[in-house]
């Protein structure tokens, strides 16, 4: 399969290899369409977020209001911070153009003027070559005044953040942007009607964004014919873990999980059973080692699995893996990083982060793993935003799936200490 966002083209960063294969042919093609003939070509795409939520990107476009006397943004997400994920990354230092000119198609399709490009804080070589690629294109007259000798204007900024994960949430990165603290906004209203400083604006992933100039250029029905059928293209799956070739693949969604880690990946370090896999970055659901035999790599048949494809961020971990460890670092993980505005979210990482380490030191009992499923239901669901999901998810899967590893580890004697019980199960002695 030919590989679309990532092709074996060397230099390919640089603008005049990006035109001499073609690059910006799409937006030419673009500015002589109708912005909602392009909206259109996209939703008939079938093209969907990559950012996590797989949202048909088509159709989010098409809430941008027409009729606005206020000005519009487009923001793309590069605050990719999530264990496991690691691709759009690869975009800025491989291919940004492809990203740079499916940003201005999005905005032209819109009506956007300005796009702000919120990248991870942490990425500074990655900015650094966006950057210069942003640069070029504006030497280039892709980005300005009347692009192209067309009528459309359009203003790119690079915006760095912070190191705050959650301003990977989209309300989180408008507040970063306008200069406030990272917190998660309540929604409705949602950002196409009330966004950056209160106007109509359009949040998309990078690689979301890097796949609207191959949409263009071949037309929606070449495309759709890629991959899975309900979330076609191609995907950066990025591997990482226990296996011999971890790095980024291009490949059609839909391939097998086993493909991945075997026939691209080199397989298992040292031969090894496999244990554990993350699908689709740290805050999927897990899967055992022995469930991932058929398992394909799209929205749908993850979902059938019982967990997600998320960001693509398979991460995989061999039969000596103590995996508990593994768990309560990813815990501690969104611990650090909620923003603490809700209470469940808040306290509760917190409380299940220390019922964890009281198995990784020995003191856990098989109350405690009722109170750990107990406290990450009572997150799940009761968030302002999906962070609080996102430390409850793995959680939640493995109780299900590997309560073994809790009953192997947990301290023989029953603990002497009285339960804690979680805010809402505290009742008043009178
Ligand atoms: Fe903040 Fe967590 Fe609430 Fe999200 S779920 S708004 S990160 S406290």
């Amino acid at each position: 399969m030919e590989k679309l966002i990532l092709p074996d083209i060397p230099h390919l960063r640089h603008i005049d290899v990006y035109e001499m294969r073609g690059g910006y042919q799409a937006l030419k093609k673009a500015l002589g369409m109708k912005p909602d003939d392009v909206i259109e070509e996209v939703k008939k795409s079938n093209l969907r977020g990559r950012g996590g939520a797989c949202f048909p990107t088509g159709l989010k476009w098409s809430f941008m209001p027409k009729q606005t006397t206020k000005p519009k943004y487009l923001c793309a997400n590069g605050d990719e911070s999530e264990p496991g994920t690691f691709k759009d990354r690869a975009i800025f230092e491989f291919n940004p153009h492809l990203f740079i000119e499916g940003a201005i198609i999005a905005a032209y399709a819109m009506g956007v003027k300005t796009i702000y490009t919120y990248v991870r804080g942490e990425y500074a070589k990655w900015i650094t070559l966006l950057q210069k690629a942003v640069d070029d294109a504006y030497a280039k007259n892709y980005l300005g005044e009347n692009i192209l000798g067309s009528s459309f204007s359009i203003e790119l900024y690079s915006h760095k953040g912070a190191g705050a994960y959650i301003c990977g949430e989209e309300s989180a990165l408008m507040n970063s942007l306008e200069g406030d603290r990272g917190y998660p906004r309540v929604k409705p209203p949602f950002p196409a009607q009330n966004g950056l400083w209160g106007c109509p604006t359009t949040i998309n992933n990078i690689e979301t964004l890097a796949n609207v100039p191959i949409i263009i250029n071949k037309g929606w029905e070449w495309y759709s014919q890629i991959g899975a059928p309900k979330h076609p293209g191609t995907l950066l799956y990025g591997i990482s873990g226990h296996v011999n070739k971890p790095g980024i693949y291009e490949l059609p969604t839909g391939v097998l999980l086993t493909d991945l880690i075997y026939k691209y990946a080199g397989g298992v370090l040292g031969n090894k059973k496999i244990k554990a896999v993350i699908p689709g970055g740290s805050s999927t659901m897990w899967l055992r080692g022995d469930e991932i035999d058929g398992v394909k790599m799209d929205a749908e048949s993850l979902k059938a699995a019982g967990t997600a494809i998320g960001t693509g961020g398979v991460i995989v971990m061999d039969e000596d893996t103590d995996i508990l460890k593994i768990l309560t670092r990813i815990t501690h993980f969104y611990h650090h990083e909620s923003c603490g505005q809700c209470t469940p979210c808040r306290e509760g990482c917190g409380w299940m982060e220390k019922i964890l380490n009281r198995f990784l030191e020995g003191e856990g009992t098989m109350e405690d793993v009722d109170l750990l499923l107990d406290v990450a239901n009572n997150i799940e669901g009761n968030t302002i935003c999906a962070l609080g999901d996102a430390a409850a998810w793995p959680v939640q899967s493995f109780i299900k799936k590997f309560r073994d590893e809790f009953e192997r580890r947990a301290k023989k004697t029953p603990s002497m200490k009285k339960p804690v019980k979680p805010p809402h199960l505290v009742t008043l002695e009178v």
